[in-house]
């Protein structure tokens, strides 16, 4: 049996009593298996424990699918979120073996709404990177072309959606490491406004910019995924009291009359020709189904890569200052002193990558050059809120590429950081301005390399923006 690939197919052959979910788990579970190796998307398989939660919902399954949205579906989750009792390395040798004690609350609410976790996804190391390629348990590769990269950081969780082994997983995105390598893999990535998803369990890397979100094959199954998660919780205390209205009934593909912003600075220098073809002719698409194409402006869009890798490094070195030996993960062996403790631990424990950020972070923070980089970062950091509330004075949502060009090759870009931060130049600007974006396959290079159309909302507008990534979905296919 293949593996269906949206949660409502599970869903039809879970009602006819076609399957159950042992049997769904267990393909899954071969599926992984057997693909591990030649993608490396998984750090950790939970074969047991799946097996027991899919056994344990065998029974009443029947009634489960009524109540619970995700009753029977099995699901990934990128491996720097925690989950009690099963290990949670972050793609770091600092987190090998760390076992935390306590779960995340976008997974546990998976799980009470009946997901059973299969396994934890590889990922850049503490979700540095654009690629994959930083984990320091090796590559993951993209299943369309194996020679290539899936994107990054939540690279082993788009691969798990893009490869067929699960209709639905959990990323973080913090500077595009959801919709990046959703766009690289032809699936939906969503990242929310900031403050939609709790992020307790979520292990910080910037944590003004951090944000859970999901993968899916389709923008329903997206939103399905994002009730769930969506909402308040008492342990975060910068997840939002919004409302969460209903997603799924907001998905009607009526799109008459919506307003669809293009700003021309992200169709300029840099943006690879193909991209820039599918990208304008899925805006046509949504003009022919009834949006209105305004112009809108992102003036300090060229800034926004410098401003993001000053604010993240700067929030990534003092929230990966925990990682001492003292407390968590990899401890040197018989340290001189406490100094040689952390220093040791620290070098034997993080990767190059880490290390540069945490170096870079330190020296923006620094005195003497706190004013001329970290502050000057946060003033432009205001500006471009300031930028998006002008666009959505004219526009509902904003349409743009995802990334500048298709996935490149596997060790294209590994040795030159700032090539690999420019690509991220469509992505940084919402997690600095808060604001939610979604990432939707609208076609493929002629190398067959997929393509994403990045469309933004405004704060907690995410029903709007999810209803115009489905409608353009709809005509898509059609
Ligand atoms: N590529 C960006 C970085 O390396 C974004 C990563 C992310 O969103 N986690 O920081």
């Amino acid at each position: 049996m293949s593996t269906p690939l949206t949660i409502e197919e599970i869903h039809k052959l879970y009602a006819a009593g076609e399957a159950t979910p042992s049997e769904i788990v267990r393909t899954t579970l071969e599926k992984i298996e057997a693909d591990n190796e030649r993608l490396n998307a998984y750090l950790t398989i939970s074969k047991e424990s799946a097996s027991i939660a899919a056994a344990a919902m065998d029974n009443e399954i029947q009634s489960a699918i009524q109540t619970k949205p995700l009753a029977g579906i099995p699901v990934v989750v990128k491996d720097n979120m925690c989950t009690a009792g099963i290990r949670t390395t972050c793609g770091s040798r600092i987190l090998g073996n760390y076992v935390p004690p306590y779960t995340a609350t976008a997974v546990q609410k998976l799980q009470a709404a009946g997901a059973i976790l299969v396994a934890k996804a590889n990922l850049d190391e503490f979700a540095m990177g654009s690629s994959t390629e930083n984990s320091a348990f090796g590559t993951v590769r993209n299943p369309v072309n194996t020679d290539y990269v899936p994107g990054g950081s939540s690279g082993g969780s788009a691969v798990a959606v893009a490869a067929g082994h699960v209709p639905v997983s959990l990323g973080s995105d913090t500077g595009g490491s959801i919709r990046q390598p959703a766009s690289f893999c032809g699936i939906v990535g969503l990242k929310p406004t900031y403050g939609r998803v709790s992020r307790y369990g979520l292990v910080a890397y910037a944590s003004s910019l951090d944000q859970i979100g999901p993968f899916a094959t389709s923008v329903k199954d997206a939103a399905r995924m994002l009730q769930v998660i969506s909402g308040h919780d008492r342990h975060d205390s910068t997840s939002s009291n919004a409302q969460v209205p209903n997603f799924l009934s907001a998905l009607t593909g009526n799109i008459k009359g919506l307003r669809v912003g293009v700003p021309p600075e992200c169709f300029g220098e840099g943006l690879d020709a193909e991209v820039r073809t599918k990208v304008e002719a899925a805006i046509a698409k949504l003009k022919e189904r009834g949006a209105e194409i305004v112009e809108v402006h992102l003036p300090h869009t060229k800034y926004v890569v410098a401003v993001y890798y000053l604010i993240a490094t700067a929030e990534a070195s003092s929230n990966l200052a925990r990682f001492d030996g003292v407390r968590y993960g990899h401890r040197t062996e018989d340290p001189r002193s406490l100094s040689d403790l952390y220093r040791r631990t620290r070098d034997e424990g993080f990767g190059a990558e880490v290390k540069r950020r945490i170096m870079l972070g330190t020296f923006a923070l620094s005195s003497g050059y706190y004013d001329a980089y970290y502050e000057k970062a946060q003033r432009v950091r205001a500006m471009l809120a300031n930028d998006f509330a002008e666009a959505f004075k004219k526009c509902d949502v904003i349409a743009t590429p995802t990334a500048p060009t298709p996935a490149f090759k596997i060790g294209e870009k590994s040795d030159d950081p700032l090539a690999m931060y420019l690509g991220d130049i469509y992505t940084v600007t919402m997690n600095l301005a808060g604001v939610p974006a979604v990432s939707v396959p609208c076609g493929a290079s002629s190398a067959g390399l997929p393509i994403g159309i990045q469309l933004i909302g405004n704060h907690f507008d995410e029903a709007r923006l999810l209803n115009a990534a489905y409608a353009f979905e709809q005509e898509n296919s059609i």
